[in-house]
């Protein structure tokens, strides 16, 4: 797939604030071509996800741009000499530095760099990725102690300055495990006056109580070092932290099977539901099975299309579980593959559904099983045939 690069370029060098509109458009374009023009049968955030996460990794365009400004944002935290470009950012920024522009509430900073074209975009699109997960008006422990605009007295009161330039600078230094520390421990810690009592009681009111010192995920993406990669380290990183939940399919399948299936099972279902085969097209069959996109004969009878009834032993309802598993004609390719896995390696599956509940077990099991997948083509082939039931 060559169209991200293409489109990275233009997203990484354009200094534009983006409109999700922009990015809704791309995702319904993507929708069309990989459903070639009829009804999605899923939703493109759902393919969008990470393989490890139950999707089929569709690249997310808007992640992809916010991680490219996530670039840029990590160089104003943590400048190099080398890089000029920073230089000419900075400039017409008010009364901030490009390094606290990140950690001051949207409403302020924006009447701060109104007439910096540059900054403006890249601190609008910070703002959409902070309430996109769920971080609108987080109060920053990294906001600076001077010139805070949020914060009135800083940016007028010389001690604050004096405060700054003996290396107590953000918020976050008034904290020691985990909350804010005495008048007494910061006096002798930065060398403070006793003078500055006032100030220390003015800046402890500020921060809300029981605001605990720990930084969003974004944050800490920021402060953070990240070497090579960056744009994919951070695209997999905002992948990991969208809620995405599965449980709807596995109620379903819990509901099918008869049995509860526990959190730890079902995320390894989902994490290895890519691994098992080495072919793509058995890789998609897989997707599908996990996520139930085969339109079954109860489904299409639903629809006014036909009998309910199972289309290979006629004679039994075709829910999911019955195409998949109990029909009793797709019962001999199970007891296939039992023989397969038993002639092959000695080892004797039992003939469930259900996850075997012993670990060794079940570990021996998964692994004897991807084994077998991956070396014995004639299973992946009868799987292959028995799951287009379509
Ligand atoms: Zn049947």
């Amino acid at each position: 797939m060559n169209i991200l690069p293409r489109l990275m370029y233009p997203l990484q060098m354009l200094p534009n604030s983006i409109p999700n509109s922009w990015f809704a458009n791309l995702d319904k374009m993507f929708t069309q071509f990989i459903w070639q023009g009829k009804k999605a049968r899923m939703k493109i955030s759902k393919l969008q996800r990470a393989r490890d996460q139950g999707g089929l990794g569709v690249p997310n365009v808007q992640l992809y741009y916010w991680a490219a400004q996530m670039r840029y944002i990590y160089e104003w935290v943590n400048p190099e000499p080398t890089n000029t470009w920073i230089d000419m950012e900075s400039w017409n920024c008010g009364l901030l530095t490009l390094k606290n522009c990140p950690f001051i509430t949207y409403k302020k900073v924006k009447l701060e760099v109104q007439n910096n074209f540059i900054v403006r975009n890249t601190l609008n699109t910070w703002n959409k990725m902070m309430s996109c997960f769920g971080f609108k008006n987080h109060f920053s422990l990294l906001a600076p102690i001077w010139k805070n605009p949020d914060f009135v007295p800083s940016c007028h009161d010389a001690v604050y300055k004096f405060w700054h330039e003996k290396g107590l600078d953000r918020l976050v230094k008034l904290y020691e495990g985990g909350a804010v520390e005495s008048f007494e421990a910061l006096k002798s810690k930065y060398s403070l006056l006793q003078s500055h009592f006032f100030r220390y009681l003015q800046i402890r009111h500020y921060i809300p109580k029981n605001r605990h010192a720990q930084n969003t995920f974004l944050e800490d993406l920021l402060i953070q070092p990240i070497s090579k990669r960056f744009i994919s380290q951070i695209y997999k990183t905002f992948g990991l932290n969208f809620n995405h939940s599965t449980d709807n399919i596995r109620k379903q399948w819990q509901n099918d099977i008869g049995e509860q299936i526990e959190e730890k099972v079902w995320t390894s279902i989902i994490k290895n539901t890519h691994r098992i085969l080495s072919c793509n097209t058995d890789r998609e069959t897989q997707f599908k099975i996990l996520h139930r996109l085969h339109c079954t004969p109860l489904l299409r009878s639903r629809f006014g299309l036909g009998s309910p009834n199972c289309i290979k032993c006629c004679s039994e309802i075709g829910t999911y579980t019955h195409m998949v598993w109990k029909c009793c004609k797709i019962q001999h390719f199970w007891s296939d593959v039992k023989e397969e896995v038993a002639t092959l390696l000695g080892y004797g599956l039992e003939l469930t559904p259900s996850h075997p509940q012993n670990t060794t077990t079940q570990a021996a099991g998964t692994n004897l099983t991807l084994w077998t997948y991956k070396q014995h083509k004639n299973i992946n082939k009868l799987l292959h045939r028995n799951a287009n039931f379509e």
